[in-house]
C-alpha cells in the first residue's frame, strides 16, 4: 500500500515555485501577486487566509490581506474586488469563503476578473473547465489531479466513483477526470445523497474520490481490493487528548481502508496542503500570463 503524501509533494512544488519567482526575478520581470479579502472573523477562515499568505511569503509572491469587519456591505466588497482588479501588481484575488450571510457570495465571485480568479470559481473558468479549455482550475480538485499525477495513478481507462457533487470539489473533480486528455480520460461516475445505496457504486471503483463531510462515510467493506483512496473530507471529531479537544479526520475509515487499497491520502496530510500548493501554481500562471 503506499501512502499519498500530499505534505510532502506540496513541499515539492513549492520549492518548484520558489525557483520559478527567482526566475522571473532575474529576468527583471513582475513577481506573482495574491489579494486576499477575508470578510469577519470565522476562526477556520482566518487560519486560512494566515496559511495562505505564509504559503505566498515562503515562495516569495507579493500578497496582501485586506481585512473587513463582519458587517461590512457587499458594496464595499465589490469595490475592493474592484480595486485589486485594476491593480496591476496584483494576478491573483481570492475572496475567502463562506461570506456573512448578507453578501451574495456569487456576485462577489463574479465581480473578480477571470483572469485573476485564481480559485477557479467564476463560470467562465467554470465553464471552460467544462469544455475541456486552459483555465484557473479550482484548487482541490486540481491539486487532486497532481497527486495523482505525481505518484504515477493514471485515471486513464479507470473508473473513477466521485462521492460529493458540490461545487468546489465534487462536480469539478468529476469533470477533470474525464476530459478526453492526459491524466484525466477517466469513466466517471458521482454518487451523492439521492443514491439509494452509495456502496453499490463505491465497490465498482478503481479509484475513489470521497468529498462528503462526514467522518467514516467510506469502510473498508465499500471499496474493492486495490483501490485507489482519496480522502478529500477534513472532519472535526472531538478528542480530550489534544490540547483543542479535537482532532482532524476524513470521510474514510482510514485504519481499516488502507489494508486494503493499493494507495490512500491521510487526513491531516493528504488532498488538504495540495489546495494551497496549487493556488500558488494558478497565481505564479496568472502574472506569467500578464507577463507575457
Ligand atoms: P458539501 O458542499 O457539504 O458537499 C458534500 C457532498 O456530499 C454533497 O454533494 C452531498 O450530497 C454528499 N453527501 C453527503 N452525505 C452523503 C451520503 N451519506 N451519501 C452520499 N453522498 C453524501 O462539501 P464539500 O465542500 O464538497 O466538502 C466535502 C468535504 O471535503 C468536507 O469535509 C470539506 O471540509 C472537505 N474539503 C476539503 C478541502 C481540502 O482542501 N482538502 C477543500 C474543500 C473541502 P447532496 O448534494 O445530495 O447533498
Amino acid at each position: 500500500m503506499i501512502m499519498i503524501d500530499g505534505k510532502q509533494t506540496s513541499q515539492t512544488i513549492r520549492n518548484e515555485i520558489k525557483v520559478a519567482v527567482e526566475k522571473l526575478k532575474k529576468e527583471g520581470k513582475q513577481i506573482p501577486g495574491l489579494a486576499f479579502i477575508l470578510v469577519g472573523n470565522n476562526p477556520a477562515s482566518v487560519s486560512y487566509v494566515t496559511g495562505k499568505g505564509k504559503a505566498c511569503e515562503e515562495v516569495g509572491f507579493y500578497s496582501v490581506t485586506e481585512r473587513l469587519p463582519a458587517e461590512t456591505s457587499e458594496t464595499d466588497v465589490l469595490a475592493l474586488v474592484q480595486k485589486f482588479n485594476n491593480d496591476s501588481a496584483i494576478h491573483g484575488i481570492l475572496v475567502q469563503l463562506p461570506l456573512p450571510k448578507h453578501i451574495d457570495e456569487q456576485k462577489v465571485i463574479e465581480a473578480i476578473n477571470p483572469k485573476k480568479d485564481v480559485d477557479g470559481f467564476h463560470p467562465i473558468n467554470v465553464g471552460k473547465m467544462m469544455i475541456g479549455l486552459e483555465t484557473f482550475y479550482s484548487c482541490t480538485p486540481f491539486g487532486i489531479v497532481e497527486l495523482l499525477k505525481r505518484y504515477n495513478i493514471n485515471p486513464s481507462g479507470k473508473h473513477v466513483v466521485v462521492v460529493g457533487r458540490s461545487n468546489i470539489v465534487g462536480k469539478p473533480v468529476a469533470n477533470m477526470l474525464l476530459q478526453k486528455k492526459e491524466w484525466a480520460n477517466a469513466v466517471v461516475t458521482v454518487a451523492h445523497t439521492g443514491a439509494k445505496d452509495i456502496s453499490y457504486y463505491t465497490k465498482q471503483a478503481d479509484i475513489l474520490i470521497a468529498a462528503v463531510g462526514k467522518p467514516n462515510a467510506i469502510t473498508a467493506d465499500m471499496i474493492k481490493e486495490g483501490a485507489v483512496i482519496i480522502d478529500v473530507g477534513i472532519n472535526r471529531i472531538d478528542d480530550v487528548t489534544k490540547k483543542t479537544g479535537f482532532r482532524l479526520v476524513g470521510d474514510v475509515d482510514f485504519e481499516n481502508v488502507k489494508e486494503k487499497s493499493s494507495a490512500i491520502t491521510p487526513v491531516p496530510g493528504g488532498v488538504g496542503p495540495m489546495t494551497i500548493a496549487m493556488l500558488l501554481v494558478n497565481t505564479l500562471k496568472a502574472a506569467e500570463n500578464s507577463n507575457q
